[in-house]
């Protein structure tokens, strides 16, 4: 048996590997080789094959008065068509404005055992221009593109931790990585100058400095349905907001509403969606208690108010944005060419994808617009051909509730149709 290492092995012996322990068949080989790029091989360990999510484009959305169409990467039936829904509902007048406050990422070094921390605070705020230059030394082309690192703050955590929090402007990159190298050349600093025990230096994925506020004013008119006014809608959508400010259970649900459209974005421009996500979580409990992002009110001139703020650590160089070749494409489409801008479009997608989910939740229900593109996904996930799809929805579209197996003999009986034909 080869005892070479599985990382060290050839794509074909690892692929081989796997096929024997797994019992793979000629077609399932043949699936993996059909998705095989080699131009991602060099960009996770242990490649075996790329998994392809489907891509679509939001429309309807106005951002800081444009017109913007926002690719979309995601697996979600629904989540594409609430967005632009949301656009929809949100545009005419201003649309959706955007704020991007800051864009700075921050690394942190971690002391541990400190005996005495307001003598190191004192030193740490001493040499705060010699921290501030070592880390901009440590990467310096991050000064010439207009960034670098900005401040410190010293935080003096229980029993006797001490935080060095390095606040670093990144420029038109995430920043990842580029501020793990300033953090790490800091702390080689501070141990070269101190006696002191450094247990570790990364960035913080809570970004409370990269923050994005997306917010909009529209005619409670523009909510009407059918059968209930628009005042009525916009209190309720009112009242759902306030309710995912108090009880957890719903804004949780409430968030994942809006990362529906969010994470499908920073996808779509290869940015790292674990980042995002666990910054936007972050922020929804930053009060102690985890409420939704966003909020609603009305104002005594019959319009609905909506407005979201969350961190996002984006960028638009740098990291998988170089390497996955659809990110270009996805730029021109939505028409990024800054950080800023990526920033304000992911943020209005998230807060169109809130009034669509919204407004629907306190009207009709979730599931009647949903249920459309369930059911094409029910038929696709047995087995229907892309020509069956709509003729295996269409036999399904009676049922409350459709199982497999109505989906299964949905399909049987629309292929005898067509052999009939
Ligand atoms: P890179 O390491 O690719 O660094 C970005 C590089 O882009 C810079 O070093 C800079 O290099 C270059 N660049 C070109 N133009 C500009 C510009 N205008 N502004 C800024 N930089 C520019 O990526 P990041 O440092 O952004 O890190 C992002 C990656 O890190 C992601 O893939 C993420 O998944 C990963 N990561 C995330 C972590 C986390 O979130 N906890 C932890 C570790 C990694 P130069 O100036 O030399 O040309």
């Amino acid at each position: 048996m080869d005892q070479t290492p599985f990382y060290r092995q050839s794509y074909g012996a690892r692929r081989d590997q796997l096929a024997q322990a797994s019992h793979l068949t000629a077609d399932q080989l043949a699936t993996l080789a059909a998705n095989r790029q080699t131009t991602d091989e060099d960009l996770i360990e242990n490649y075996l094959t790329t998994y392809g999510l489907p891509e679509g484009v939001a429309v309807n959305l106005q951002v800081d008065g444009q017109a913007v169409a926002v690719p979309m990467v995601t697996e979600e039936p629904s989540v594409i068509a609430a967005a632009s829904n949301g656009g929809r509902l949100l545009s005419g007048q201003s649309g959706i404005t955007t704020v991007v406050a800051n864009h700075e990422l921050m690394g942190q070094i971690v002391f541990q055992h400190v005996a005495d921390q307001p003598a190191l605070r004192q030193w740490l705020q001493d040499h705060e221009a010699t921290l501030l230059a070592v880390a901009d030394a440590a990467h310096p082309s991050i000064k010439r593109r207009g960034g670098g690192a900005r401040s410190i703050r010293v935080r003096l955590l229980r029993p006797d931790w001490v935080s060095l929090d390095l606040f670093v402007d990144v420029s038109e990159a995430m920043g990842a990585n580029l501020v793990n190298t300033m953090a790490e050349a800091v702390a080689t600093y501070i141990r070269s100058q101190l006696d002191v025990d450094i247990l570790m230096s990364i960035l913080s994925n809570f970004a409370t400095r990269s923050l994005v506020t997306a917010s909009c004013v529209v005619p409670v008119d523009q909510m009407k349905t059918k059968t209930i006014s628009g005042q009525t809608v916009a209190q309720r959508i009112c009242a759902a907001s306030d309710y995912a400010q108090i009880d957890p259970y719903r804004a949780v649900t409430h968030n994942k509403g809006i990362m529906n459209g969010i994470d499908a974005v920073v996808l779509a421009m290869g940015n790292d969606w674990r980042a995002v996500e666990s910054g936007v979580h972050a922020y929804a409990s930053r009060r102690g208690r985890y409420q939704g992002v966003s909020r609603w009110w009305l104002d005594d001139d019959q319009k609905l108010h909506g407005e979201l703020t969350i961190p996002l650590t984006l960028g638009v160089v740098g990291g998988a944005t170089r390497v996955l070749p659809l990110v270009s494409v996805n730029q021109l489409i939505a028409k990024v060419t800054s950080v800023r801008q990526l920033m304000g479009i992911t943020a209005a997608v998230g807060l169109a994808q809130n009034v669509a989910a919204l407004r629907a939740l306190v009207t009709d229900g979730i599931q009647k617009g949903h249920m459309h593109l369930q059911l094409k996904s029910l038929a696709l996930s047995v087995g229907a051909q892309e020509a069956e799809v709509a003729a295996v929805a269409e036999r399904l579209a009676d049922q409350t509730q459709p199982t497999i197996e109505q989906a299964q003999t949905a399909l049987t009986v629309v292929r005898a149709e067509n052999l009939k034909k």
